[in-house]
């Protein structure tokens, strides 16, 4: 179920969990301000989620309220991971989805990045 992303950080999330260790991940990437892990339910060749490290709902909880550096360390850590993973060339895509619109349904701010095949258009 989408959530609504204007409620407070909720600590049980599945994400959470995964940055404290309580449940395993198929970890790519990682260093002070992110985490990037393999998808559990890919839906292209690559499909990794990078994390911030701190308790942020979404991407308008983490774009109004983090320090400047956690948010140049987030978006460099995307960065990285497209390019540790060769998908500069022939490209990629990064998705964030957002509240009940946006069909967001991890409370924590996740970015996808999907590559490994052309991705048409828009992904559904
Ligand atoms: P959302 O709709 O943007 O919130 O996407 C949540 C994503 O988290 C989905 O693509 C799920 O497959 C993924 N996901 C949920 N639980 C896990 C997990 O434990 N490990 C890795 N990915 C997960």
């Amino acid at each position: 179920m989408p959530i609504d992303a204007t409620l407070p950080y909720d600590d049980g999330n599945i994400f959470a969990k995964i940055l404290r260790g309580e449940i395993p991940n198929k970890t790519v990437y990682e260093d002070e301000f992110a985490l990037a892990f393999h998808d559990i339910n890919p839906q292209a060749p690559v499909h990794i989620l990078v994390i911030p490290k701190g308790r942020y709902v979404s991407w308008d909880d983490f774009s109004a309220h983090a320090p400047d550096a956690e948010i140049a360390g987030f978006v460099r850590a995307i960065g990285k991971v497209a390019r540790d993973n060769d998908l500069v060339e022939p490209g990629y895509r990064l998705l964030a989805n957002i509240g009940g619109h946006g069909h967001q349904e991890v409370p924590h701010l996740h970015v996808h990045l999907f590559g490994g095949r052309p991705l048409g258009p828009m992904l559904s």
